[in-house]
């Protein structure tokens, strides 16, 4: 079999990501212990730093998440699987840490996910770095200070999830840019560090689910993205009858 140019460039980044993957999570690990254990002892100082060196590798390790699932995704070999979960249950895995995030950046992030909305089709792992990636570019691309809210309800035969911020907000001109690979804006580039491929692998993630990626914006006055994710009940059948949920 032969390789165009483009298929090894997306194999190396893969394999360079998987191996990143090994030395964050032990970093990531070795930090959590250190915060506990030096709780009493650090000053107020220094446990910000601690919480700088923390967000920093949570957005590193997202950063890596990314790039590894985008080069699965383009060769085709991105693989999910649905089972029955609660939306509230996945973002509580991430909670803290995005909470840290905003905290540390002077956001103030508001969730509001109802514990009784109903069940949705979900593989857990990959929909957890969709809610991840429209926090952090909440929170990327709005002031200090500045309003992060996240809210779900039912719309239809899906749970729709929104991220909105009052931030930087999107120029009509660039909208159907925004879901393409490597896309950043102009602004952005400069200013905010980043892959451009989270809202990239974010779409492809829903999409994966059977769902929708929407946004609207306004230049200056923020964004609104939300995705929506099949109601568990309304696939079950399916699921069911293909092998396991793949
Ligand atoms: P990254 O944030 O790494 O640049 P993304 O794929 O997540 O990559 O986003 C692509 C681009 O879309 C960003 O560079 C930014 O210009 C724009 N963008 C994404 N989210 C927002 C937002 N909430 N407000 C304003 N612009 C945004």
């Amino acid at each position: 079999q032969t390789y165009s140019q483009d298929e090894k460039a997306v194999d190396f980044i893969a394999l360079a990501a998987h191996e990143l993957r090994g030395p964050i999570t032990v970093i990531r690990g070795y930090l959590d212990v250190l915060s506990d254990e030096l709780s009493e002892t650090l000053s107020a100082n220094q446990k910000e730093l601690m919480e700088r060196l923390d967000v920093s590798a949570s957005r590193l390790s997202g950063y890596i998440s990314n790039i590894l699932n985008a080069a699965k995704y383009d060769r085709r070999v991105f693989k999910i699987h649905l089972v029955e979960e609660k939306l509230s249950n996945i973002y509580t895995a991430i909670a803290d840490d995005l909470a840290l995030r905003a905290r540390t950046q002077g956001r103030l992030l508001s969730v509001t996910i109802a514990d009784d909305l109903p069940t949705i089709a979900a593989d857990r792992n990959t929909l957890s770095e969709v809610l991840a990636n429209l926090v952090d570019n909440a929170i990327k691309y709005s002031r200090e200070g500045g309003q992060v809210v996240v809210t779900a309800a039912v719309d239809g035969n899906f749970v729709k999830c929104s991220v909105q911020d009052f931030g930087i907000g999107i120029p009509t001109s660039v909208m159907n840019n925004l879901f393409g690979k490597f896309y950043r804006s102009h602004r952005s580039r400069s200013s905010v560090s980043g892959t451009g491929l989270g809202l990239y692998i974010s779409k492809a993630v829903v999409e994966s689910h059977g769902g929708k990626m929407g946004v609207t914006s306004k230049e200056g006055e923020g964004s609104v993205f939300s995705f929506s994710i099949p109601i568990y009940s309304t696939v079950a059948d399916k699921l069911a009858s293909s092998h396991n949920g793949n």
